[in-house]
């Protein structure tokens, strides 16, 4: 898989702040209820850290109670990419962004929220960063 975004890695790690790293380019998560959009609900586009690609809206934000951003869909399907991801002993479906192929979390569907989707893109904060709307 190639991306519209692809620099080399060290080129990654001076951009990004070494968390950001870790979770962006290596697929780390961010500890639970410690990012800072975890329960943000001003309105607004959350776009990718790495790239700037926009990847959600606070339209699509819901209260999940998980500890993480978590959206119903993205702003739209092509901006992410779903790949499986057996790691840690589970079979999970990476969320990245389809621009660059930085990781952004995992979605899970089936589990009952009232969405319209039933589906929970449980996102890190630190993959993201939101665009509040001109009030
Ligand atoms: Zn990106």
């Amino acid at each position: 898989m190639s991306y519209d975004v692809e620099k080399p890695d060290e080129q990654w790690r001076a951009e990004l702040t070494p968390a950001e790293y870790a979770v962006l380019r290596q697929a780390a998560t961010e500890p639970a209820f410690t990012g800072e959009y975890t329960d943000t609900k001003a309105k607004g586009v959350y776009s990718c850290r790495a790239c700037g690609a926009e990847l959600f809206t606070s339209t699509t934000k819901f209260a999940s109670h998980c500890g993480w951003p978590s959206f119903y869909d993205p702003k739209d399907t092509d901006a992410v990419e779903l790949v499986e991801d057996r790691s840690h002993g589970m079979v999970r479906t990476e969320v990245r962004c389809a621009r660059c192929g930085s990781h952004l979390g995992h979605v899970f569907a089936g589990e009952g929220y009232p969405t319209p989707t039933d589906q929970r893109y449980c996102i890190n904060s630190i993959s993201l960063r939101l665009a509040p709307d001109e009030a």
